[in-house]
């Protein structure tokens, strides 16, 4: 647990381990980075304004350095703009303060369940580099501008590695189904994305689809 209200903190680790968990507590957002590194947790509590580090800033690093415990955030703050920002740095789960310790319980446990597998922030493919949250393409480490079809366009290929992806389900995942959409519309896109990414990186596949190509990374 990364907090550092040392009454909140003591309370919170009083609860836990009445529930059989085992709670280390980090007092800033520094010393939180450091114990996520190397402690083998199975879970972290992080609140997001710590001193010397803030909690945003200690998932994007721990994501970034592929740790990939399960993250449950707690903020004063009750914006649904700082919600977004927290999943948007690599948070699983978010509370707003004052919460139920009840409520907390059960969001750790169902984080517990779901486990530390991989799910990356940014979504890499070979040498191409996407990143939802900031709306960002990297191509051979160079970036690149796309326009908002362009890029869920991409999104979808990125999210599906190596696969052949036929253009009725792009239709139905890039194209909003209430509008008109001219029956060329993958086509036309999938064309303006190669002229961007590079032609090598998007193959067609006859009579199935599209794929994204993985070219190495330099
Ligand atoms: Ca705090």
């Amino acid at each position: 647990m990364v907090e550092d209200e040392e009454r909140l903190a003591a309370a919170l680790r009083r609860g836990l381990q009445a529930e059989g968990f085992a709670v280390d507590i980090a007092g800033d957002g520094q010393d939180g980075l450091e114990m996520a590194r190397h402690g083998g947790y199975d879970a972290m509590i992080l609140d997001v304004m710590l001193p010397r580090l803030s909690g945003y800033r200690v998932v994007r690093q721990l994501r970034a350095e592929r740790h990939w415990l399960p993250v449950l955030m707690l903020s004063a703050k009750d914006g649904e703009y700082d919600q977004a920002d927290g999943l948007d740095c690599g948070a699983d789960d978010y509370l707003t303060k004052p919460f139920s310790y009840v409520v907390l319980l059960a969001r750790l446990r169902a984080l517990l369940r779901r486990g530390s597998r991989e799910r990356p922030v940014v979504l890499a493919h070979g040498d191409v580099e996407l990143d939802p949250a900031e709306r960002r393409v990297l191509v051979g480490g160079s970036e690149v501008a796309l326009t908002a079809r362009e890029f869920a366009l991409l999104e979808y290929l990125i999210r599906h590695p190596g696969q052949v992806v036929s253009k009725t389900e792009l239709l139905d995942h890039v194209w909003d189904a209430a509008l008109e959409t001219a029956p060329n519309a993958v086509e036309v896109y999938v064309g303006y994305l190669r002229r961007k990414i590079g032609r090598e990186r998007l193959e067609t596949v006859r009579g199935a689809g599209y794929r994204l190509a993985a070219l190495p990374t330099s």
